[in-house]
């Protein structure tokens, strides 16, 4: 189960914030080398008289520039976790700091602009809109963020030629193969430069060749741009061979978390 707003909605919930909409203060305290820090957060659901601890009581510290992998068994509570951190859903208790943020106490607004400017997402169904072109599904977040007109043909034609599609700018999703779709998918996670990249199952509808070169593809692009990435995955053979860091849950629980010998980051 999600308990999120689809990806859709997410970029049309920001269509109503503006920079200007929040002039509100934000609550500053997290260290700068962490581009994540949970403490103690937890989310509970309760259903009829049933408690459900889909995140129970996690503490966690993201570096700038790791490469976390979300492991763990379905209903583990590992996109609970993402969606928390994305700022996509609120903490029944405890803190998520984020670019110098508690993510639990930022009105809905402020949540929206974190989500606008400081991370971006991939999902694993690319989530891209149909009757748009590829150029048209990646210039949208740099439209709902208000970038003027004349600097965002440069911004969608660098993120897709940072993809290689920047010879299919005027093609559908449809004419796409599904690696090509999760490029472009990633091209307009990449547009608003983001500090932060979220992954959920990247690679979950693709073969393992083409999973491989998207790893290949994100790692490429956290070493230029210096990105933070953390993905939700249950292949673990790709996590080992990809992430810097590796964190399992269970039961809504971090059962381990740790470095992977001899790789990246
Ligand atoms: P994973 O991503 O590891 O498969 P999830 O984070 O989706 O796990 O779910 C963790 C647990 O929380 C599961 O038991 C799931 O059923 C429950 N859960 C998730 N979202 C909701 C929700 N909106 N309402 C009630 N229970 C939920």
């Amino acid at each position: 189960m999600r308990p999120c707003l689809s990806p859709t909605q997410i970029l049309s919930s920001n269509v109503v914030l503006s920079e200007r909409a929040s002039q509100r203060h934000m609550t500053a305290t997290a260290p700068d080398h962490n581009a994540i820090q949970l403490d103690r957060v937890s989310r509970h659901y309760t259903l009829g008289t049933t408690a459900i601890r889909a995140v129970d009581d996690v503490s966690l510290s993201i570096a700038g520039g790791e490469f976390l992998a979300l492991l763990g068994s379905s209903g583990s509570g590992k996109s609970t976790l993402l969606n928390l951190m994305a700022g996509l859903d609120r903490p029944t208790s405890g803190a998520i700091h984020a670019d110098g943020r508690n993510l639990a106490e930022l009105s809905s607004l402020e949540l929206a602009r974190y989500r606008r400017n400081t991370i971006g997402m991939v999902f694993q169904s690319f989530n891209l809109l149909p009757r748009m072109t590829l150029a048209e599904n990646v210039e949208l977040p740099l439209r709902l963020a208000e970038v003027d007109h004349s600097e965002r043909d440069a911004r969608v034609a660098e993120a897709l030629q940072r993809v290689k599609l920047d010879k299919r700018t005027g093609h559908r999703p449809a004419e796409l193969s599904g690696g090509e779709q999760q490029r472009t998918a990633i091209a307009r996670a990449l547009v608003n430069r983001p500090k932060i990249l979220f992954a959920d199952e990247p690679t979950g509808n693709l073969d393992s060749a083409t999973g491989e070169s998207i790893m290949n593809l994100l790692i490429e692009i956290k070493e230029t741009l210096g990105m933070t990435i953390i993905m939700v995955t249950h292949e673990r053979p790709l996590a080992e061979k990809f992430a810097s860091r590796l964190a399992v849950m269970g039961d809504g629980k971090l059962l381990s978390d740790g470095a992977i010998a001899g790789v990246k980051s």
